[in-house]
């Protein structure tokens, strides 16, 4: 078990510097905040520190500025946001380093300028996670969506504040990812059933490995279903198909047998485009001029009897273009039984930032038993790898 701030007594925290990495990466529309979710998601950390009284300081990154100052990539709208949703101010200070930025005091946080502006840190390089852990002492993760990363203010920061003799603990965000990605699924109430979809295999091959030997039923659809359409001989006409994994699709089926469960009919379109004509056809029926857009009724049927029986379901990828509204009645319905199961008591699960806002299209999130802030990193956590964002924090009781 890593340490986490869940544990840390309030008290030891009051006036203490703390180092919090969160994920502050948002969507951003120029120099406006275009989507505050992972904002808010980093919210219950901050707070409890800000009402401990610590002293707080923020690091994040945002996009990729490949170690050179970007000013379109400055944090600066970001801390005026992450004040707005805080109610107090965030002091922002304009260099990632914090050099020439006043401390923070008792109960204020000051975020710095993007990581990623430092050249080290994708390195995770040694002197720069030294320069940020002699900011604080006391270090906390709560970045889940680049804990699958090795970077010098995630990775090596932590072992830098363990060196010197603090901590490095998990922050609440971090803790309960770990806690519905990685604990619960990994002794799951049974049935435990996945849904993977999406546009591509090659992503998430470790999950369907991983996945299929756990799960009691694993249901797939969306453009990975072609893959495996293929593999079983089937034409996809101008469907989307990674030609270079039928062969691999081929072993996994002989492999999982039947705990895969693949869609039997589809929505078939002229183009994927919105206004495209379309028409339901048995798997075996989709013509040369086809683009396969979404799992079919019986599909949908199928799956949802699946989804009520189980006591745990994971959930990640869409089962068609969801974001064209006549390719999104699949995607929809899965979203409904998963929302279904969850309200008859199974624990859900929806990793994805495309499933994620699915969900959300359907209005069923606030229905789930959780939805992860990160994409890679819940794949990875699924595929059963350890993240080097957890690996590196302090060993705990
Ligand atoms: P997530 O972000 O939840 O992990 P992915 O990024 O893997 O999901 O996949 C989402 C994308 O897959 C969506 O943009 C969706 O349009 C696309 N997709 C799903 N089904 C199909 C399909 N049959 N043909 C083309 N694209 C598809
Ligand atoms: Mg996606």
């Amino acid at each position: 078990m890593k340490k986490t701030l869940a544990n840390c007594d309030p008290s030891v925290l009051a006036g203490r510097r703390v180092i919090v990495r969160s994920d502050l990466n948002v969507p951003m529309d120029g120099a406006r905040v275009a989507d505050d979710q992972r904002i808010v998601a980093s919210l219950p950390t901050i707070r409890m520190l800000v009402d401990a009284g610590a002293r707080v300081l923020v690091l994040s990154h945002l996009g990729r500025p490949k170690g050179e100052v970007d000013p379109g990539l400055s944090l600066a709208p970001v801390a005026e946001r992450l004040g707005a949703v805080l109610g107090r101010e965030v002091r922002f200070g304009p260099d990632p380093l914090g050099r020439g930025v006043a401390e923070p005091i008792s109960g204020e946080v000051v975020l710095l300028e993007n990581t990623r502006f430092e050249l080290g840190e994708t390195r995770n390089d040694t002197e720069l996670a030294r320069s940020w852990a002699d900011l604080g002492d006391l270090f906390v993760n709560d970045a889940f969506g680049t804990a699958h990363r090795a970077h010098a203010s995630t990775v090596g920061i932590a072992s830098a504040m363990r060196s010197k003799g603090g901590d490095a603990v998990s922050g609440l965000l971090m803790a309960r990812e770990l806690r519905y990605l990685g604990d619960a699924l990994r002794e799951p109430d049974r049935p435990f059933v996945a849904i993977l979809g999406g546009a591509k295999i090659s992503g998430k091959i470790d999950v369907i490995s991983a996945l299929s030997s756990r799960v009691d039923r694993l249901l797939v659809g969306g453009a990975m279903a072609n893959t495996f359409f293929r593999a079983l001989g089937l034409d996809t006409g101008a469907s989307l198909v990674e030609e270079d994994r039928i062969e691999m699709a081929r072993e996994l089926l002989e492999v999982v047998g039947d705990t895969l469960l693949l869609p039997t009919d589809c929505i078939v379109a002229e183009s994927l485009e919105a206004g495209s004509r379309s028409r339901v056809v048995h798997r075996s029926q989709v013509e040369d001029a086809d683009h396969i857009v979404d799992v079919g009724p019986e599909t949908v049927t199928a799956f949802d009897e699946v989804i009520g029986r189980a006591r745990t379901v994971v959930w990640n990828g869409p089962m068609g273009v969801f974001e064209v509204p006549d390719f999104s009645r699949g995607t929809e319905g899965v979203a409904h039984s998963v929302a279904d199961a969850c309200d008859g008591g199974a624990l859900v699960v929806v990793g994805g930032g495309d499933s994620a806002a699915a969900a959300h299209l359907a209005g069923v999130s606030d229905r789930l038993s959780h939805i992860s802030s990160g994409g890679g990193a819940s794949l990875a956590l699924l595929a059963g790898q350890e993240l080097p964002g957890v690996e590196s924090l302090s060993d705990g009781a």
